[in-house]
This record gives structure tokens, C-alpha cells and sequence, in this order.
């Protein structure tokens, strides 16, 4: 009996080289971003908790001062004007945060009406925009 070995010429040897490296490439590229979504994800979460301690914070201190108010010792209103506001601009920048936190998770948020879509969704279920590319 007759055996043929097939001896991979040095192209083929070259090139299967060349795609185990890009394969290998590839999958560490997959893996850094999503050690990278996984890292953003924790730090979103980080924020989103503080934001919503300190709007809880500044709540209370609106609470005192009308507490006070009405206990006979007024508070200037322009005091709570300001607080209030410094809280709509931290529920401001918490649903920022909220949102990007959902749209990691896979949500899509339609271009058109804002609604949250499925990530699968090819089209806006509440206006029927399409919802994938620019
Ligand atoms: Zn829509």
C-alpha cells in the first residue's frame, strides 16, 4: 500500500497562519469591549446611585426648610427656588445616565418619538420609524 502525505505548500501554510491570527485578533477585540461595556455598566450604576442620593439629600434639606416655614421661622424662597432647581438639573443628568444604562442592556430608543425599543426591533412599535443606521 501507497500513502500520500499532503504537505501544505508554503502560501497555504502562510495563509492559514494569517486567518488563525486574524481569527484569534478578532475574538480578543469581542472580549475587550465587552469587558469594556461590563466596566462602563458598573461606573453608570456607580453614578446613577449617587445622583439619586443627592437628589434625596437635597430633597430632605427642601423638606426642612419648609418644615421650618411652618413652624414659625420662614426660609427665604429664593433658598428653596435654588435647591430645586440644582435638583432638576440632577434628575436631568440622571435620566442621561438611565438611559445609556438601558441602551448597553440592548434597548434601542427610537430617532423620532424617543420610545424604548427592543434591540431585535427593525422599527419603531409606537411610530413605525425604522430604527437601525442613522
Ligand atoms: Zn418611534
Amino acid at each position: 500500500m501507497k500513502f500520500t502525505v499532503q504537505i501544505p505548500s508554503r502560501e497555504e501554510a502562510y495563509l492559514a497562519a494569517d486567518r488563525a491570527a486574524r481569527k484569534a485578533k478578532k475574538a480578543a477585540a469581542g472580549l475587550e469591549r465587552r469587558a469594556e461595556e461590563a466596566v462602563n455598566r458598573i461606573q453608570l450604576r456607580r453614578t446613577i446611585r449617587d445622583l439619586e442620593e443627592e437628589i434625596g439629600l437635597q430633597l430632605r434639606e427642601v423638606g426642612e426648610l419648609v418644615y421650618a416655614t411652618h413652624r414659625g421661622t420662614p426660609s427665604d424662597s429664593e433658598d428653596i427656588q435654588e435647591i430645586l432647581e440644582y435638583v432638576d438639573s440632577l434628575r436631568e443628568e440622571l435620566e442621561a445616565h438611565q438611559r445609556e444604562l438601558r441602551t448597553l442592556a440592548g434597548v434601542r430608543f427610537c430617532p423620532a418619538c424617543g420610545e424604548e425599543n427592543d434591540g431585535a426591533n427593525a422599527f419603531c412599535h409606537n411610530c413605525g420609524q425604522p430604527l437601525s443606521g442613522e
